[in-house]
């Protein structure tokens, strides 16, 4: 062995005694309700294509149709001439879902986090988080230098409390309060209008991260803020992430004028990386016009998710307290959800097991995400497989 493969190899052994071994599947077909895995049919419920749009037949015909027009690759990043009239199309056309002056494109929205966070905070200035962040928002905090404080799940008494320390000690410093619209691993939404008036309170500035909310939840899916009736003023900063509702890839942070042109200036993340390719825009430019056109998507997912928390009511799962399309059962165990989510794909359903270090240490759980591409048929049958391996629940 290598003196390389040497140094890796215990932690992987460790890893893998801890139940914490992570695998990837190979997927032979589209994204969707029922997916191929190994020649194998499954029903799937683990994918975050919550409005069942990565595979819908306008948006493939928009991504083929500019493929032609503009070709694959983008180029070059935004700054040198990778920015094409689709990607700015679609930077207008998000600005108007999301009600916000101006919005700008990244190329995922772990970029988005990492660069947006970079150009607002550094060293001398105070970065609140909510525990249970996204690993983009935690990390591009972490890079910053700022001061990085991480407080109570769901807590605005708790943001309170660090946010009057700060304005003691150095009212001058720059305050961005940043937390999951809905969080990804629980599904819960966060008291955004309770934050927004700590903010305002205090000076600082509330980022949103929307990507389980856009085009999911609030009247006309325009995500967690609509829901919330949170203005532009209440969270100067949102992102929204396009791989997720929107079914493509991609990302944006949408916001005031003077926002949206300090990140262009200045957002790493941003500069220093190539435009995603022209027909992922326009492929996003025709979800988007489902998003906002077919309310009905929205509506069958809400009754799914209503159908589910019922059909779960006479079983032995602990339902985490979620409104949302994330339908997470607490299991505790890496060993015991690893061991449900192998049960459940015995019988040909598809969920993930999620483990720490992704959740805290015993929170182990298998995270069900419905679609509105699912039918109620689907959803019946994933509570008939839950009831078969409930018994296996405390392993
Ligand atoms: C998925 C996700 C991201 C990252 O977005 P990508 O486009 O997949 O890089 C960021 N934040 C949250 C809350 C997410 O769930």
């Amino acid at each position: 062995m290598s003196s390389l493969d040497n140094a890796l190899s215990p932690a992987l052994a460790a890893r893998q005694e801890a139940h914490l071994y992570r695998q990837r599947r190979t997927l032979e077909s589209p994204q969707g309700a029922e997916v191929l895995v190994n020649g194998q049919r499954y029903l799937n419920f683990c994918s975050n294509d919550y409005l069942g749009l990565a595979n819908h037949p306008e948006v493939i015909a928009a991504f083929q149709n500019a493929a032609n027009q503009y070709g694959v690759g983008s180029g070059a990043s935004h700054l040198v001439v990778g920015h094409s009239r689709v990607h700015h199309e679609l930077e207008e056309a998000l600005a108007d879902f999301t009600g916000r002056p101006r919005a700008l494109l990244f190329s995922s929205g772990y970029q988005a986090n990492m660069g947006t966070i970079n150009a607002l905070v550094g060293r001398h200035d105070f970065v609140f988080q909510d525990r249970l962040n996204h690993a983009s928002l935690l990390d591009g905090a972490l890079l910053s230098g700022s001061r990085f404080q991480r407080f109570t799940h769901n807590d605005p008494q708790a943001l309170e409390k660090r946010l009057c320390e700060a304005q003691k000690k150095s009212p001058d410093s720059r305050k961005l309060v940043v937390v999951d619209g809905v969080f990804s691993m629980d599904g819960d939404e966060a008291p955004l209008k309770a934050y927004a008036d700590l903010c305002q309170q205090y000076g600082a500035w509330l980022m949103v991260d929307d990507a389980h909310g856009l085009g999911v939840i609030g009247a006309h899916g325009r995500g967690s803020l609509e829901a919330a009736g949170c203005s532009l003023a209440d969270a100067p900063v949102l992102m929204g992430t396009l791989g997720k509702a929107f079914g493509t890839a991609g990302a944006f942070v949408a916001g005031s004028e003077v926002l949206i042109e300090s990140l262009i200036q200045s957002a790493r993340n941003y500069i220093y990386t190539t435009a995603i390719p022209p027909a992922v825009a326009a492929a996003t430019l025709s979800s988007l016009a489902l998003i906002k056109r077919e309310a009905w998507r929205r509506q069958h997912l809400q009754n799914l998710i209503e159908q589910f928390q019922q059909g779960l009511k006479g079983l032995p799962f602990e339902l985490m307290p979620s409104h949302t399309a994330i339908q997470p059962l607490l299991v505790g165990s890496s060993e015991a959800a690893l061991h449900l989510s192998e049960k459940l794909r015995d019988q040909n359903i598809l969920i993930s097991a999620i483990r720490p270090p992704t959740v805290p240490e015993g929170t182990a759980r298998l995270r069900i995400t419905l679609s509105a591409a699912h039918s109620e048929a689907q959803v019946q049958q994933l509570l008939l497989a839950l009831a078969v391996v409930a018994d296996d629940i405390h392993l």
